[in-house]
């Protein structure tokens, strides 16, 4: 059996069709998979059904096959969080609201590349450090004064967590992953710096629906007298929806996929229909 040089086999792969990070349960089998290494960029094939845990293997016959492979499960999730975080599109950190976020990638910003930078429909911006490997991340000194907040996701605990060694791990895919950070938020990310309240975002016409997806209690009370149009979530009826194009609410899906649906989109799927 082909493993990645370290020894642990590889649930992830790149799509050479859609260049996204895809999980090992979501591709054709064998070569069909049409997919190549996340770190060496060797083709694989998908290895299902077999008595092993479901992983993806270097092809073993293609020209191409470099010798030496640095795939980690570290490495996959650091790629994989810069390819989903960016699928966030309200995020709230310390009682901030961002809405409307656009993000980019290992960007330089500010002389600093960053790992995942957003900009709010506010103007507020928000820099992630995701580390690849332990004590290497974001020169967080350099960017305080510039970003508004500034996060960290613990990519080590979140492996030795989801990818626990000597033991069979369940197959995540990306959009998986990015679940179930949002649902450990707490535990997993830590907030670097604490973005300050601005008195024109509460103030902007604009942006007066957008705080009543706050799961903070205070922030749902100060807005709901002004603005009885807004969209609210159709599991709960609460909150508003921020998910699944403004069908539900971030609580509400961290409290069902995983029990009541098996992913956002039944999820979506279901409230949708109803
Ligand atoms: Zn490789
Ligand atoms: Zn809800």
């Amino acid at each position: 059996m082909m493993m990645s040089q370290t020894g642990v086999l590889m649930p992830f792969a790149l799509c050479n069709t859609t260049g996204c990070i895809v999980g090992i349960d979501e591709v054709d089998r064998g070569n069909q998979c049409n997919c190549r290494c996340l770190s060496c960029s060797t083709p694989v094939t998908a290895r299902q059904g077999e008595s092993n845990q479901n992983h993806f293997a270097h092809r073993t016959d293609e020209a191409s096959t470099v010798n030496e492979c640095h795939y980690s499960p570290l490495t996959a999730l650091a790629l994989i969080l810069r390819q989903e975080l960016p699928t966030i599109l309200a995020l709230q950190v310390d009682g901030c609201i961002y809405e409307g976020l656009k993000w980019s990638v290992d960007t330089k910003a500010f002389g600093v590349v960053i790992d995942v930078f957003g900009i709010a429909a506010c103007e507020s911006t928000i820099a992630i450090e995701v580390p690849f490997a332990n004590g290497v991340g974001l020169c967080i000194e350099e960017l305080k004064p510039h970003v508004d907040a500034i996060l960290s996701v613990n990519t080590n605990a979140m492996v030795q967590a989801l990818y626990p060694r000597e033991q069979k791990s369940i197959s995540l895919s990306p959009n998986d992953i990015i679940e179930l950070l949002l649902e450990n938020w707490a535990d997993w990310v830590s907030v670097i710096k604490v973005p300050v309240m601005k008195e024109n975002i509460s103030s902007s016409p604009q942006t007066d629906t957008e705080y009543k997806g706050s799961i903070n209690s205070h922030l749902v009370q100060f807005s709901s007298d002004e603005t009885p149009s807004q969209i609210l979530c159709r599991c709960c009826n609460i909150r508003s929806g921020i998910r699944a194009g403004g069908l539900l609410c971030n609580e509400c899906v961290f409290k069902n996929v995983g029990h009541r649906f098996p992913n956002l989109t039944e999820m979506a799927r279901y409230y949708r229909d109803k």
